[in-house]
């Protein structure tokens, strides 16, 4: 019995009717993690006695409420992969990096109380390019992770490791974290459904901090309806995060049923300007089929222009590092984490704690962002790319007048090799230009499969949408699931 065939619904159902338990489907599942591990270094932790433990608990209280007709928490039972960079209570926290190596945060993240609450069942924490930064899983301080598609290739990054788990099968749900793309990118890399939700929609307590103004936790799933339930679960107003916004959180799977789908009175914007260099063919010819669809549903398909979106991984690199200079600039030794040994005095404790602790891009990044925020360059680069950013919100906002969502691809090209591009840090930061200015303009977008190369390796497409638009995204992707269902599995697969 694995969990990879079912939604979570029908998943729970089956462990609250009592068809299956909780403890024979988190078992299936660490198993899984634990045999998978060898190919895929999906997971630096697998929490097989505290998941276990978990389930059992889960049963117990399954049948005791089922006597009494209590409702049975939407979660119950699902076994969920957190990456490593969200902190649970109990567990390591390494960002992927051998700074915070050993760090065990004594509190959980908002969202994962909120999860727990829900009844999931954590199975542990999963790899990523190290404090998020990266877009391959190549920068992480425990190695790279591999996609289930073909080990010679890159998951995508940052999230890489939780994207692995679900493509595989090990785990239904997972979360990451989307700074600039980093559950969308890994999510279509892996022929899965990622969403990065509105800036505020839910909250960063408990995620360690990469870019304050542009992180957000992001939920991975095989289909859209179990990733719109899960944001059900872990938004909303949080007073430990002041950015997480007041706006009602609704019923995010009402209306996502079987039925053919009518999408007459949608519009579907079209940015053509983005279909153009560097897109691989057979990613271009797979979007604009996605797109072909939709008007064979009723969409109506507009022309939309965002002139600043040429700009903005250069924004992004500029606002992204500057924020992290300065988020990064805890990790000292003095606190958490690594500390390096025979230092004779303080500052050279530091420096030595950083030189050892932070691996070669997190060290490029600081370095760019101290630079675009010193004194002198201040106002050329990062006030610049401030006013940038909202032009670009501009674009976006006069976009949405047109359309209700609007399509890009969500990655260049399909998984590149591994160390394909490690030694070009400007060709991997090219990789992020569809996925940047969700972020830099606090909007939401979703990734969802859309087919596979030639070599077999999947193709994601992007829906875009206004500030809160989550509802009309998940309507979209849904709609588009039922027309063209992808139900092909790798060949590291639980199923295999
Ligand atoms: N690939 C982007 C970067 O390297 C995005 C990372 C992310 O979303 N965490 O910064």
């Amino acid at each position: 019995m694995t969990p990879v065939n079912d939604d979570i619904e029908a998943l729970k159902n089956r462990i609250s009717s009592g068809e299956t338990t909780a403890r024979a489907v988190v078992e299936s599942s660490v198993d899984a993690a634990e045999k998978l591990n060898e190919p895929l270094n999906a997971f630096l932790q697998i929490d097989r006695n505290g998941a276990m433990t978990r389930a059992e608990e889960i049963d117990k209280s399954l049948w005791s409420q089922n006597g009494d007709g209590t409702s049975v928490p939407a979660l119950a039972g699902i076994p969920v992969a957190i990456k490593d960079n969200i902190c649970v209570r109990g567990m390591q926290t390494s960002c992927g990096s051998r700074i915070l190596g050993d760090y065990h945060p004594p509190y959980n993240a908002t969202v994962i109380d909120r999860l727990l609450a829900a009844g999931a069942v954590l199975v542990g924490k999963t790899n990523c390019d190290e404090f998020a930064m990266g877009s391959s899983n190549e920068n992480s301080a425990f190695g790279p992770v591999k996609n289930p598609w073909d080990t010679s290739r890159v998951p995508g990054g940052s999230s890489g490791g939780s994207a692995a788990a679900v493509a595989a099968g090990i785990v239904p749900i997972a979360l990451g974290s989307d700074t600039g793309g980093s559950v969308r990118q890994p999510a279509a890399l892996c022929g899965v459904v990622g969403l990065k939700p509105t800036y505020g929609r839910n909250s960063r307590y408990g995620l360690v901090a990469f870019a304050s103004s542009l992180d957000q936790v992001g939920i991975f799933g095989r289909n859209t309806k179990d990733v719109a339930r899960v944001l059900g679960i872990v938004s909303g107003r949080d007073t430990h995060d002041a950015t997480t916004a007041a706006v009602p959180v609704p019923n995010y799977t009402a209306g996502l049923t079987n039925d053919a789908n009518d999408l007459k009175g949608a519009r579907i914007g079209f940015p053509r300007s983005l279909f153009g260099d560097g897109l691989d063919t057979e990613v271009r010819a797979s979007v604009e089929a996605v797109v072909d669809v939709y008007r064979d549903l009723g969409a109506e398909v507009v022309d939309v222009e965002l002139p600043n979106a040429k700009y903005s991984i250069a924004v992004y690199y500029i606002i992204a590092t500057a924020e992290a200079s300065s988020n990064l600039a805890r990790f000292d030794g003095a606190r958490y984490g690594y500390r390096a040994k025979d230092a004779p005095e303080l500052r050279q404790m530091y420096r030595k704690t950083r030189e050892e602790g932070f691996g070669a891009e997190v060290k490029r990044r600081i370095m760019l962002g101290t630079y675009v925020l010193s004194a002198g360059y201040y106002e050329a680069y990062y006030g610049k790319a401030q006013q940038v950013r909202s032009l670009l919100k501009e674009d976006f906002s006069k976009a949405f007048e047109s359309c209700d969502a609007i399509i890009t691809p969500t990655s260049p090209t399909p998984a590149f090799l591994i160390g394909e591009k490690s030694d070009d840090p400007l060709a991997m930061y090219l990789n992020d230009i569809y996925t940047v200015t969700a972020n830099l303009a606090g909007i939401p977008g979703i990734s969802v499969p859309c087919g596979l190369s030639s070599n077999r390796l999947p193709i994601g497409f992007q829906l875009l949408g206004a500030y809160w638009s989550e509802p009309t995204l998940f309507k979209l992707a849904h709609a588009y699931e039922m027309a063209r269902p992808f139900t092909e599995r790798p060949p590291i697969c639980v199923d295999n």
